[in-house]
């Protein structure tokens, strides 16, 4: 019988001492999907606890409390976090995130 394991956060996202922290950043991680692995590295790395998992098991970034550190991506093994600079403020894009969009890898199968 297999077992299937899941990772919950310690904390949810949510508003600290700094606020918003997404409106003084100067990029943002933009997580496409199609490639991930569910390997979790983002999740286990990011300073702000800012990850919630959906009901597929693909990480989900929560922008509010993001403060654009980058991490997430540097960890990513099959490199589908992409830094998206965004405009003064911190929470516009500067740039369309399709327009950096990785491309699919092919699936082991
Ligand atoms: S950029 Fe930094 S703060 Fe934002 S989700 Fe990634 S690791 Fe967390
Ligand atoms: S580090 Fe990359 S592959 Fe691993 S769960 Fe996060 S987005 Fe998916």
């Amino acid at each position: 019988m297999s077992e299937e394991r899941h990772i919950h956060p310690i904390v949810r996202p949510m508003e600290g001492v700094a606020g918003r922290t997404s409106e003084w950043r100067t990029a943002r991680p933009e997580l496409f999907d199609y490639n991930c692995i569910k390997c979790m590295q983002c999740v286990l790395h990011c300073p702000d606890d800012c990850f919630t998992i959906n009901e597929d098991g693909i990480p989900v970034i929560e922008q509010t409390y993001c403060k654009g550190c980058m991490i997430c991506a540097s960890v990513c093994p099959v490199d589908t976090i992409i830094e998206i600079p965004t405009l003064p403020g911190g929470e516009i894009d500067a740039i369309d995130p399709k327009s950096v969009a990785p491309e699919p890898k092919k699936k082991r199968k």
